[in-house]
């Protein structure tokens, strides 16, 4: 199993989006996929139309080893596609995490014992630098970061760069591939990118590159009501005749394969 998470320190950056429609590409091409929602505000849980009943386990049981770990693993209404849910209460697996000691390892850890079940385990973490946060990079073969082409989104760039060198650097926490940093919202009138999108991400490209040496700054998701439409309907992309639209989903799929050298 290879495990990606989408991640991206501010709101409204897109990390729900790219989680939803990566998983659903993945699982539409006959891998088995987990998806993770590890947000309180479970919005890849809504996304994905499921329903926590309550008294079900979710990922806070399952992070605080109350389950195992198969136990808080769901099917979801699409083929191939399965979620480990969350709801506002796993806010409070923070403490459990600080106190730990280990808490940026946690995560990793659970997983461990459905890794033969699943191809790939896509996660969507918190905006906040928080301990799920920590613990879901610590899970990750690879991240993408979606960053909002906007002056939010190149302040959320800079911070979620700094957060992945500390845990690379500092504590070796996070030992993955940062896969690329996905333009998300970005405006085109007509046949011209808007002069703000266009100069955004000309500085995610510049930030980026004091990080890394590889130009990592993939194709851009356009801000598109077409998007919203999909995620409203449970549709996929191609599903609601948008190809054009699916193109960056569809870099980032073969990125994720790029992990363990697999190609369609
Ligand atoms: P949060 O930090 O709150 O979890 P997020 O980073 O997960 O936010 P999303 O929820 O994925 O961000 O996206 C923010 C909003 O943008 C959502 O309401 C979503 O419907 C909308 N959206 C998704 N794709 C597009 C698009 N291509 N163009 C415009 N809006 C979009
Ligand atoms: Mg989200």
């Amino acid at each position: 199993m290879q495990t990606v998470s989408s991640i991206s320190l501010a709101g409204g950056q897109g990390k729900t989006t790219m989680v939803l429609f990566v998983a659903r590409l993945l699982a539409a091409k006959g891998h088995t996929v987990l998806a993770i929602d590890a947000d309180p505000q479970s919005s890849l849980t809504t996304f994905l139309g499921f329903t926590v009943e309550p008294d079900s386990p979710t990922l806070l049981e399952v992070l605080k080893k109350q389950v195992d770990t198969k136990d808080g693993i769901y099917e979801t209404r699409y083929n191939n596609l399965f979620l480990i849910p969350s709801d506002d209460a796993l806010d409070t697996v923070q403490d459990y995490l600080a106190g730990s000691g280990t808490g940026a390892l946690t995560l990793g850890r659970r997983l461990k014992s459905v890794a033969k079940l699943f191809n790939y385990c896509i996660i969507d973490a918190p905006p906040q630098r928080s301990q799920i946060s920590l613990t879901v990079i610590g899970a990750s073969d690879g991240l993408m970061i979606p960053v909002e082409a906007s002056v939010k989104g190149l302040q959320s760039l800079i911070r979620t760069l700094e957060l992945i060198n500390e845990l690379k650097e500092e504590d070796e926490t996070f030992g993955g591939r940062v896969l690329g940093v996905v333009p998300f919202r970005d405006r085109w009138v007509g046949l011209r990118r808007t002069t703000e999108s266009e100069s955004n991400i000309e500085s995610m490209k510049q930030i980026t590159s004091q990080w890394f040496e590889e130009d990592l700054v993939l194709p851009s998701i356009r801000e598109s009501e077409k998007f919203k439409q999909a995620i409203n309907r449970g549709l996929t992309l191609h599903e609601m005749g948008q190809e054009d639209l699916a193109y960056p989903i569809e870099v980032l799929v073969d990125k994720i394969y790029s992990l363990d050298g697999k190609h369609d």
